[in-house]
């Protein structure tokens, strides 16, 4: 059966971008290597930014946290100090790899069903001056919350901090202009919004900060100047690369544009979103968030009040109908999340309340 993921990533993806990994390369093949420069460049591009204004793009291998890491434990020096605003688990996934690597750093908490401020962003920068970065994430997919990252942006480069965006669930499905946002590193990776397989994630960096994380790696597999080194001088990647979804994401990317760029990929996530609201609250559902914070990425459903709601049940009866969702995250709630990106369309969202109509009526 053919299963419709209305999940954070991995998402589900068209035909078309599976079908682009039937074929083995090699790594050193021109044609992979092309596919690589080719992504490098179009993932800037679709950040507003280019090599020739100054940014570079990084692909690291692994899952999103790997380039979330690999950004944290090379960008930050060893006399530097990190500042990470966290209002949900992937922030404080942030702080566990500033404690593992030894990395000196602060943490300013919001509750999960809070945006981070500006405001306070910067109260708590000007009341510690040695700060020197500072970490935020701007789709926080534990809840849904959009974080207000163009303002954050602007506090930090008006006291001249190195600002670093976890943009992994929103990035492709948002327009974010990085120059404008005065974002320094921006990571995201390739089974979110760009709607490829899972392999790899990708840092989009300012290259004059870039050039500071030479020789500050904690790590060598993460260390991002390297892996930066080693795609510029001879496009190859230092280890295995992830070949076949490489693939795939240059397809996902050209499916992208056809489909007219973020712009409208946002629209039709916007347009998922609503059906999704409209029908869940006819259907009782109750939010988790406050509706001017929620994104349009995912979103967070309080437990039904009916005491005997099982949420595995549930689960297992909506994916015996081919409809995928996702647990909740939240510390002190129960809830469970339901995602709107991904190739999913307003008719698959109606499908799916269909579904959750008919097992909430039992
Ligand atoms: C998906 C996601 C990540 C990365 O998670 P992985 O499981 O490593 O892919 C990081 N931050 C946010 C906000 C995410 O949504």
């Amino acid at each position: 059966m053919r299963k419709l993921l209305f999940t954070p990533g991995p998402l589900t993806t068209s035909d078309t971008v599976k079908q682009a990994m039937l074929e083995d390369v090699g790594s050193r093949d021109h044609v992979f290597v092309q596919a690589v420069k080719d992504i490098r460049n179009g993932l800037l591009a679709l950040a507003h930014v280019s090599k020739e204004d100054g940014y570079e793009c990084v692909i690291v291998q692994g899952s999103g946290t790997f380039g979330v890491e690999s950004v944290i434990s090379s960008a930050v020096g060893k006399n530097d100090v990190l500042l990470i605003l966290v209002n949900g688990a992937y922030g404080e996934r942030i702080v566990k790899m500033a404690n593992i690597h030894g990395i000196i750093h602060h943490v300013l908490r919001f509750d999960e069903d809070e945006i981070v401020t500006a405001a306070a962003t910067d109260a708590f920068l000007q009341e510690h001056k040695e700060i020197t970065h500072v970490a935020c994430i701007h789709s926080e997919t534990t809840t849904g919350l959009f974080n207000p990252i163009t303002a954050i942006g602007h506090v930090c480069k008006t006291l001249n901090k190195v600002f670093i965006v976890d943009a992994m669930s929103s990035f492709g499905g948002v327009e974010m202009d990085m120059k404008a946002m005065q974002i320094d590193y921006l990571v995201s990776s390739s089974n979110k919004c760009i709607e490829g397989v899972p392999g790899f994630s990708f840092a989009l960096c300012k290259s004059a900060e870039l050039n500071k994380c030479k020789g500050q790696a904690r790590s060598l597999s993460l260390d991002l100047y390297d892996q930066w080194y080693g795609l510029e001088t001879n496009g190859q990647f230092r280890f295995t690369p992830p070949t076949l979804s490489i693939l795939a994401f240059r397809q996902a990317m050209r499916e992208l544009e056809e489909e007219g760029g973020i712009a409208a990929r946002e629209a039709r996530y916007k347009t998922n979103k609503k059906v999704l609201d409209e029908g869940m609250a006819a259907l009782g559902y109750i939010q988790y968030l406050q509706p001017e914070i929620q994104g349009h990425i995912i979103t967070s459903f309080l437990y039904p009040a009916d005491p005997s709601f099982n949420f595995a049940d549930f689960y297992n009866q909506l994916n015996d109908r081919g409809f995928v969702i996702y647990p909740g995250k939240l510390s002190k709630t129960d809830a469970f999340r339901i995602g709107n990106i991904g190739q999913i369309y307003p008719d698959d969202v109606k499908a799916l309340l269909e579904a959750i109509k008919e097992l909430s009526a039992k």
